[in-house]
């Protein structure tokens, strides 16, 4: 990786790799500050290899705050504990950035009291917030905010700035006619709409000096009907340059954007065409971004021109050595982030600190240190699930003698049936790292062997955890055992006739999973579409069509939505595989009973029946704690965790997991 891990100068400043940490906002700045929680996130990122690492944004004006424990920069009483943070930076040998942020029009005046602002009047949808158009004087005073801002972050001892002009954040409502609808010369032509950004950089570059390093984060496509695409961003950048930009850090969609930027369903490296078409145009460096999580996928993108830089975000959560990691050879013990933003960007979006799924340790970085056990002691786990398989990780690193008792053959429990859908393959990348750290640890695996109580006495641990998560039932529905019935772990294991029309029963995450699968298997797979289409066999509107092809596949749910217990983002894509895979959705509706062909439901508009070929039972999941109930008092010490104590979200489940495991 001799580009990835080489150095760069930008402006004066020297990168010692090409590995960015891009802005995110984490939700540890309990009222603006940087806590001890938000320096151990970055100080571990530094330690992890991070070349440059971005932090913020940090709002230049309390209005401009875009969400709950957000950093700030509007002040001078931020400046002493950011000198901590840029401090701990500095001496694990990386670089610091502060971005600067206004949220305008994407502010909410329930968080902030005041009407957000804006370049224009145009509604936000994120919080149905209608911002007020700054004056031409106010516009003049925003300029100094900014500057006022870079100002505190050197004083701070970060190494450079950056300006968020991203994202449908203030800067880029102005810079977009979507939302600039000014009249006066901030408004109206490409140039005066690039006026206020352009005055941010001159005004930071004036307050800072020339050679102090201005970074200035761009959508180089908001994705926004209206909005701003590559053909304006295109002079935005030269523009941007001229004004003494020393680094563009590229950023795709808005908020409001119909394209999913940031979900499993999005291909890795999707939006790299960006970022070559943008280095054409200047001859400063920039930085490319989004679903990048692989090393050797960065360097080729550095190999292949693409771009100066590597940003990383939610790679850099799930796993902060990633760039050590990587330098010294050690690829297949990185934990990947799969895109499923279940803890980072849902939670935000919902008000919560950043978690995550795959490192329970994110945002915990003070509490989770993993250290050597005081007593090593002999553990036996039962269940090789992710919460078996993250706790038996933490225990052999720490010392202790672990064996892991697996009664399927395959190692992964319900990650096995997570990812078989197309868009959902990432999962699989998070098996083969858990199945990876298990053979490096030398844990003893004991798979397809089903754990008795005789058997577990019989081996004398010291301690036992119970991890065997839940087992389907089935409802209690007229029918329900007839052969042409299935359920979710036969359908998704490959083991089920699915013929004709299929009618799940249950919109939940696995239901939701289950249709995805089934109607694609009716669509042309993209790889075959593109064989096609290049070798001139299809024409790209009929491989488009065929790719979107599926089979008739309905989801009955008893609750008003499906994928309820989704977070927002992830949520949204997988409602959007389900439109485009024309999946028909029955929500508030019931199944009565199961005929042959048929199925017999109720609607608020009363009973009716659906064609049913196949029918799949993805609902009714019970707690597996039988062995837990006859181990009671036998063994030394006996844990419980997981699905199989109380069911619950797979992430909730490896967090527990990796908590009991850092105290045994
Ligand atoms: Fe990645 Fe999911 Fe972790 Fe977010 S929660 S960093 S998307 S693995």
């Amino acid at each position: 990786m001799k580009r990835l891990f080489s150095s760069l100068k930008i402006g004066n400043l020297e990168l010692k790799n090409r590995i960015v940490l891009l802005s995110m906002q984490l939700g540890y700045a309990e009222g603006g500050f940087a806590t001890d929680a938000f320096i151990r996130f970055y100080e571990e990122r530094a330690r992890g290899g991070v070349g440059l690492l971005i932090a913020g944004g940090a709002h230049i004006h309390p209005h401009g705050t875009g969400g709950v424990n957000f950093l700030a920069i509007d002040d001078d009483k931020f400046i002493p504990d950011l000198k901590k943070l840029t401090e701990a930076i500095r001496s694990a040998g990386s670089k610091s950035c502060l971005q600067l942020l206004h949220s305008g029009r994407y502010a909410f005046s329930i968080l902030t009291g005041e009407q957000p602002v804006s370049a224009s009047e145009v509604q936000s949808p994120l919080s149905g917030d209608v911002p007020r158009a700054l004056t031409v004087q106010e516009i003049k005073g925003m300029v100094t905010l900014f500057s006022d801002g870079a100002r505190r972050a050197k004083e701070a001892g970060f190494d450079a700035v950056e300006i968020c002009g991203s994202t449908g954040y203030l800067v880029s409502q102005f810079l977009s006619s979507f939302t600039n609808r000014r009249t006066d010369e901030y408004g109206g032509s490409l140039e005066n709409r690039t006026r206020f950004a352009k005055e941010i950089v001159r005004s930071v570059k004036q307050a800072l000096g020339e050679d102090y390093p201005v970074v200035f984060r761009l959508s180089f496509d908001d994705y926004v009907e209206g909005g701003t695409g590559l053909d304006e961003t295109r002079p935005i950048a030269r523009a941007l340059e001229e004004a003494g930009v020393d680094l563009l850090d590229m950023q795709v969609g808005w908020h409001e954007a119909k394209v999913p930027t940031s979900a499993m369903l999005v291909p890795r490296a999707a939006f790299t065409y960006l970022a070559r078409a943008i280095r054409k145009e200047v001859s400063i460096p920039v930085i490319v971004t989004n679903r990048i999580n692989d090393p050797l996928l960065a360097e080729e993108l550095l190999q292949d021109g693409t771009a100066d830089l590597i940003g990383m975000a939610r790679a850099l959560i799930a796993d902060p050595e990633l760039p050590n990691k990587a330098m010294t050879g050690r690829l297949d013990e990185i934990a990947p982030c799969i895109a499923c933003n279940q803890g980072c960007m849902d939670g935000v979006f919902m008000g919560r600190p950043v978690s995550c799924l795959v490192n329970p340790a994110a945002g915990r970085e003070a509490d989770f240190e993993i250290n050597p056990a005081k007593e090593p002691k002999k553990v036996t786990i039962i269940g090789a699930g992710p919460g078996g398989m993250e706790s038996a990780r933490v225990l052999a690193i720490r010392g202790h003698e672990v064996t892991l008792v697996e009664k399927e053959k395959d190692l992964g429990g319900q990650l096995n049936l997570c990812g078989i859908a197309e868009d959902r393959g990432e999962f699989k990348s998070y098996l083969r790292y858990l199945i990876h750290e298990v053979n490096r640890l030398d844990i003893r695996v004991v798979a397809g062997t089903e754990a008795t109580e005789h058997t577990v006495i019989d081996s004398r641990p010291d301690v036992v955890i119970i991890a065997t998560g839940a087992r389907q039932y089935l409802p209690d529905i007229p029918g329900i055992e007839k052969p042409h019935v299935y359920t979710a772990a036969k359908v998704l294991q490959r083991e089920a006739d699915l013929w004709g029309k299929v009618v799940i029963i249950g919109g939940g995450h696995i239901g939701c999973e289950v249709a995805l699968y089934v109607a694609q298997r009716g669509a042309m797979p993209s790889d075959v579409a593109r064989f096609l289409v290049r070798h001139g066999a299809l024409p790209h509107e009929d491989a488009l069509a065929y790719m979107r092809q599926t089979r008739p596949v309905t989801i009955i749910e008893q609750r008003k939505k499906v994928a309820a217990y989704y977070g927002r983002t992830s949520r949204f894509g997988i409602l959007q595989g389900l439109r485009t895979h024309g999946v028909t959705v029955m929500t508030k509706t019931n199944c009565l009973e199961i005929g042959d062909g048929v199925v017999v439901v109720e609607t608020e508009e009363g009973q009716s029946t659906l064609e049913a070929d196949t029918v799949v039972i993805t609902s009714g999941y019970v707690e597996e704690n039988a062995l837990y109930e006859q181990l009671k008092g036998k063994v030394p010490e006996l844990h419980i965790i997981g699905d199989a104590r109380k069911l619950k979200s797979c992430q909730q489940a490896i967090l527990e997991a990796a908590k009991l495991a850092r105290e045994i």
